[in-house]
């Protein structure tokens, strides 16, 4: 497979605008049980924002910068800022470079993960994306690591993150809205592990696309 381009990008983040629209109820209904049922509203406002400025960036950088500060300005809520700072620096991290190996686009990924984690302070366990991201990135590099493309790497991370987002139901929440519900927010799948599965399955399926 040959290398990741900022097209490819493009439509990674169109694909991922797409399966927000068609999950965006069932996202609201998670946040439903343990927030404020605005998860599937807020991302999909966020994403309808950003895809007209896709096309206006030219590098990994720009895209990066112009999601991240669209979700931040249009995701009222905690979302918002976590991917937006995803997105800004997944960006910086890829520069701008225009075709990222399996390898770069795993560390450009992490460098996005490490973003949400200094912003939001989540560990992993405490029900949220990062119980969905932090195995994606394991599997990423695990599969790097015996010589997967990035076809195959997003494939196995899309697999992670959808067995993480599943293991966030018996977890009690200790950050976010969620954690205001305490022992009551077990039994309850995480709707920011479930948007961020989505992410990872939306790259998934552009790369084999
Ligand atoms: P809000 O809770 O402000 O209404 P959303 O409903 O859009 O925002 O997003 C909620 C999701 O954000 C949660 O399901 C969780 O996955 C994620 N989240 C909340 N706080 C944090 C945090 N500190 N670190 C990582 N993710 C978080
Ligand atoms: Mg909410
Ligand atoms: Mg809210």
């Amino acid at each position: 497979m040959t290398d990741v381009t900022t097209a490819d990008l493009r439509a990674w983040i169109t694909r991922f605008a797409s399966l927000i629209d068609e999950h965006q109820t069932e996202l609201t209904e998670l946040d439903s049980a343990i927030g404020d049922a605005d998860h599937g509203s807020n991302m999909a406002r966020g994403m309808h924002a950003v895809l007209p400025k896709l096309d206006g960036a030219a590098t990994p950088a720009d895209l990066g910068k112009a999601i991240g500060m669209t979700l931040v300005s249009t995701v009222g809520g905690a979302s918002g800022p976590l991917y937006g700072t995803f997105f800004l620096r997944l960006g910086g991290a890829a520069g701008a470079e225009d075709a990222l190996d399996a390898a770069t686009l795993g560390a450009a990924l992490r460098a996005g993960v490490e973003g949400v984690v200094q912003r939001g302070k989540a560990e992993p366990g405490d029900k949220t994306m990062i119980d969905a991201f932090t195995p994606a990135l394991q599997a990423w590099d695990d599969a790097v690591a015996g010589g997967a493309d990035a076809v195959s790497a997003a494939e196995a991370a899309a697999t992670a993150a959808a067995a993480g987002r599943d293991a966030t139901v018996p977890l009690v929440a200790r950050k976010g809205r969620a954690s205001y519900l305490g022992e009551r927010s077990a039994g309850h799948l995480d709707p920011g592990a479930a948007s961020a599965t989505l992410l990872l399955e939306a790259l998934r399926d552009t790369l084999a696309a």
